[in-house]
């Protein structure tokens, strides 16, 4: 079969031929449908080298999967050949308590999972092939009833970890207060819909993007604004001088995290999502009091069955752009150049 491959650090990433999988006891093998193309792997692909992860290349690139079982292999039971499934892609030990909580993204146990804290195209063979081998049956998720399980994709990350974050925050999302997302692309828009779609927030959005502040407003924002000198006025404006209750970060660089600083209420949450690699200055004058400073990184099974129900009833839709394979490259460059709106999602 086609695998899009990373074979080194600092490289492009190369499509090959390589041996079809063949399921082992408990794991099943998937026919994709559709693979997200995230900008992590950008950073995959540019910002990391050895030693800086405890995995590394060659793998198969596509952390966010969905497809048709293909085949099972023994013991399997619950999944037929056929059905539509996506892919919760954090691969952990299987046994600590984390993982026994469906969140095997912060596996505590990570010298007994198939490879360290990684997952499917994270040090693992993932999705941009024909198909993909899932070394444990219990990460794949039916994929509820009238989901185009293309466009499905992208909800196992670029939904899934807003999802995760939004949750996180959610004492604070009460009606009347603010959320700001930062960064409007794969991620951010579905964190403007699911705002929309589980709080009463007010949400703004910031993106440097004219067509994604526009994408941000059918999303459901109700102000969108370019980052800049007056963004952050506006937004104090906006929710009469307090500021904002929430900030996601969906890009993470020094000048998104000052923004974020700039606008963040007192007792307000700072999440950075995005791992552009900025930094922001901690010290107990340097934010208004009682801030939260907070990372997150994907997110949880049961939190996965909750997206892919709210995008069956219509309350999430990716925006996204379809690619075959063979043209999987051109999808991460135009990732890159800031010409897609939404995601892009190959397609064998
Ligand atoms: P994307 O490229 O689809 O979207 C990024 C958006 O940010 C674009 O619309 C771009 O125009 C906008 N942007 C870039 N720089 C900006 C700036 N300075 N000010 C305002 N807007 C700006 O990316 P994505 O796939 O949505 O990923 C977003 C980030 O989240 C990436 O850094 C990615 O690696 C990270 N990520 C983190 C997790 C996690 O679990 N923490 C999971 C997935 C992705
Ligand atoms: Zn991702």
């Amino acid at each position: 079969m086609r695998a899009l491959r990373l074979l080194e650090w600092k490289s492009g990433p190369e499509l090959v031929e390589v041996p079809d999988p063949s399921p082992g006891p408990g794991q099943v093998v998937i026919k994709i449908a559709g693979a997200g193309a995230c900008h992590s792997d950008l950073h995959l692909m540019r910002d990391f080298e050895g030693g800086l992860l405890p995995w590394g290349p060659p793998f198969t690139l596509g952390h966010e999967n969905t497809g048709w079982v293909h085949e099972l292999g023994d013991g399997v039971r619950g999944l037929s050949t056929g059905q539509p499934v996506a892919v919760y892609g954090a691969w952990g030990c299987g046994t600590c308590i984390r993982c026994r909580l469906g969140v095997d993204s912060y596996c505590e146990d990570p010298a007994g999972a198939p490879v360290p804290s990684g997952g499917c195209g994270l040090g693992l063979d993932g999705g941009m092939a024909d198909f993909m081998l899932v070394p444990d049956a219990r990460h794949l998720v039916p994929l509820p009833e009238g989901l185009d399980p293309v466009a499905a994709a992208p909800l196992t990350d670029a939904g899934l970890t807003p999802y995760h974050a939004i949750r996180r925050s959610r004492e604070k999302l009460t009606p009347g207060s603010t959320a700001v997302v930062i960064g409007v692309g794969g991620l951010g828009h579905l964190a403007v819909q699911i705002l929309k779609a589980t709080t009463a927030a007010r949400i703004v959005a910031v993106d440097s993007r004219p067509e994604a502040l526009r994408l941000a407003e059918t999303s459901g924002a109700e102000l969108a604004l370019s980052p800049g000198d007056e963004a952050a006025e506006r937004i104090r404006a906006a929710t009469g001088g307090r500021g904002a209750d929430v900030v996601l970060d969906f890009v993470g660089a020094d000048a998104t995290l000052a923004l974020s600083a700039g606008v963040v209420r007192s007792a307000g949450d700072l999440t950075l999502v995005g791992i552009a690699g900025g930094t922001l200055p901690f010290s107990f004058f340097a934010l208004p009091y009682e801030v939260s400073v907070q990372t997150t990184y994907w997110g949880s099974r049961p939190e996965l069955t909750e997206v892919l129900d709210l995008a069956a009833r219509g309350l999430l839709t990716t925006a996204c752009t379809t690619f075959p394979l063979a043209e999987a490259v051109e999808a991460y460059r135009r990732l890159e150049a800031g010409t897609l709106l939404g995601r892009a999602v190959i397609t064998p």
